[in-house]
């Protein structure tokens, strides 16, 4: 438990990436809305971020713009990245997706993450063995 501690619990290794999305999102699969927009992830709901498909094909979307949206940098005006650094990561759900489906803004903390990873983290804690529970 002790190693699953030091695993969850780490400063967070994205903090050095200069994109803004650093997961793999729509590089293995993709979702279609019922509206025909095309997405990279189900959580990647700002408007610009999805394509059209009446306005474009499916191979424009793929081979095109997939690829342009998981290389858009991290936005040098970016004021908080809290969440970049924050060696709690691991515990919450945050991603930029999920920061703007709850605060409108990709880099926003959710307060909620916040309470919930401290509350991971201790129960991580308490389960080791030091702890003698
Ligand atoms: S939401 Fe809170 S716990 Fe999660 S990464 Fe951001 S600051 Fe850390």
């Amino acid at each position: 438990m002790q190693d699953n501690c030091s695993f969850y619990i780490q400063p967070s290794d994205i903090s050095a990436d200069e994109r803004l999305f650093y997961c793999s999102l729509g590089s293995g699969n993709c979702n279609i809305t019922p509206d025909g927009k095309f997405q990279l992830c189900n959580m990647l709901v700002a408007p610009e971020m999805m394509f059209d498909l009446r306005q474009g094909s499916l191979r424009q979307a793929w081979e095109e713009f997939a690829p342009a949206i998981r290389n858009l940098p991290l936005e040098a005006s970016a004021q908080d990245l809290t969440c970049r650094y924050c060696r709690l990561i691991n515990l919450c759900m945050w991603c930029p997706a999920t920061a703007y489906l709850e605060t409108g803004d990709f880099n926003g903390v959710v307060d909620y993450y916040c309470r919930m990873a401290t509350l991971r983290a201790k129960a991580l804690q308490k389960a080791t063995p030091d702890s003698n529970e």
